[in-house]
């Protein structure tokens, strides 16, 4: 089976150790994911690619127990509908992430707790290949 990103330039792939592709200003530094053609600081438009670290901290989450809305929701439906959580990670001192989490037990995320980058697959497409996103993943 073949894998393809969901989204172009999102996250680097493929790859063993996967990271997320933000941007940097030039100018002030700030650092934004996804990339933005303009800095939201000082509307600079020196942004630069600037891979995110592969570990942060979990900050907020939520579980999406109910299928959403399709569109701008792409992945399985109805039985093949499995609930995800999403969540914010921060990474540190950079920018927290909006992302899926691997694990949607409320009882084993804690605030604080360490995340790690993985990349998995997420539905298959009408060609028969394998989608696959990222998500974060608690670090044991
Ligand atoms: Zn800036």
């Amino acid at each position: 089976m073949t894998q393809v990103a969901f989204a172009p330039d999102v996250f680097t792939w493929p790859a063993d150790e996967p990271q997320l592709i933000g941007s940097k200003c030039a100018r002030c530094g700030i650092v934004t994911f996804p990339v933005q053609g303009s800095c939201p600081r000082d509307a600079s438009t020196e942004m630069e690619d600037h891979l995110l670290p592969r570990r942060g901290r979990l900050w907020a989450w939520t579980t999406q127990d109910f299928q959403p809305p399709s569109p701008p929701y792409t992945g399985p439906t109805g039985e093949d509908y499995t609930k995800f959580a999403v969540g914010y990670v921060e990474l540190p001192g950079e920018v927290k992430v909006e992302s899926r989490l691997t694990e949607s037990d409320p009882e084993k995320l804690v605030p604080g707790m360490e995340m790690e980058l993985v990349v998995v697959p997420f539905r298959t497409d009408d060609e028969g290949n394998e989608v696959v996103t990222f998500a974060f993943r608690p670090v044991d």
